[in-house]
């Protein structure tokens, strides 16, 4: 049997001992509970642990659940963190707070005009791909500097950072380098656009949320560590 609660305090507390010992500030690292795969019981029971930041990476999945779920609980907040198709954007905007997986310009067109429909602001992060085996993300530096250029332009969008997937291996170093480069660049980018607040790095996951928080995350995305293992064959 999985405690969800005891695992969600669990990791809080590694986390905080982690951010503490890299003279950092534990309120400074958001734990997101990765939901995808879960049920709205198991979503109740991780908020009843103080779970108030949750991710879901699928539009069709995050409907059925989420709505139902935001009535009984409106104080928590809800991030898409999967890929996003346009002919979806406009099915999700209504539940959720952030899209973290934000990796071309035409998504985000997509979302200013579909947020502007319903006069709602909507945060972002910019996804960038950092290392070889991960797939998603901007790769292109020029085209990710025209994103966030647009981006500033767009009344209904407010950029907040950058996420990224760290290559699945078990080299620590390789993963490590993954989250370095992408604070690196955060630092460039947050100095080469400084109206904007590009302060969020969204980095870590189950098996790599500790090398991420050693190395900046302010964010970190954990779903098998706190709620077990997913079932896809539901
Ligand atoms: C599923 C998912 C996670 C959580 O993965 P775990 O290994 O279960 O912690 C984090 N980020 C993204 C983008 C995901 O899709």
């Amino acid at each position: 049997m999985n405690n969800i609660a005891e695992n969600y305090k669990n990791i809080r507390n590694t986390i905080d001992d982690i951010a503490t010992k890299a003279g950092r500030k534990p309120k400074d690292v958001k734990l997101m509970a990765v939901s995808k795969f879960h049920t709205e019981h198991e979503i109740c029971e991780a908020i009843e642990a103080g779970a108030n930041l949750f991710g879901e990476n699928r539009v069709q999945e995050t409907v059925a659940k989420f709505p139902q779920l935001l009535k009984k609980y409106p104080n928590i907040e809800l991030h898409l963190i999967g890929q996003l198709q346009t002919n979806k954007v406009k099915q999700i905007i209504p539940y959720i707070d952030c899209i973290q997986s934000v990796d071309r310009l035409k998504v985000l067109e997509e979302i200013e005009k579909r947020a502007a429909t319903i006069d709602q602001k909507i945060k972002i992060l910019f996804e960038v791909h950092t290392g070889e085996e991960s797939k998603s993300g901007f790769t292109d530096r020029i085209l990710l500097e025209k994103a966030i250029e647009a981006s500033s332009k767009m009344e209904h969008i407010i950029p907040t950072g950058f996420m990224t997937l760290a290559p699945f291996t078990d080299d620590k170093e390789i993963i490590r380098a993954s989250f370095r480069k992408l604070r690196l660049l955060s630092v460039e980018l947050q100095s080469k656009f400084p109206t904007l607040d590009l302060c969020e790095l969204s980095m870590g996951m189950s098996s790599d949320y500790q090398i991420a928080v050693e190395e900046g995350s302010t964010l970190v995305r954990v779903g098998t560590a706190i709620f077990g293992p997913r079932n896809y064959s539901k």
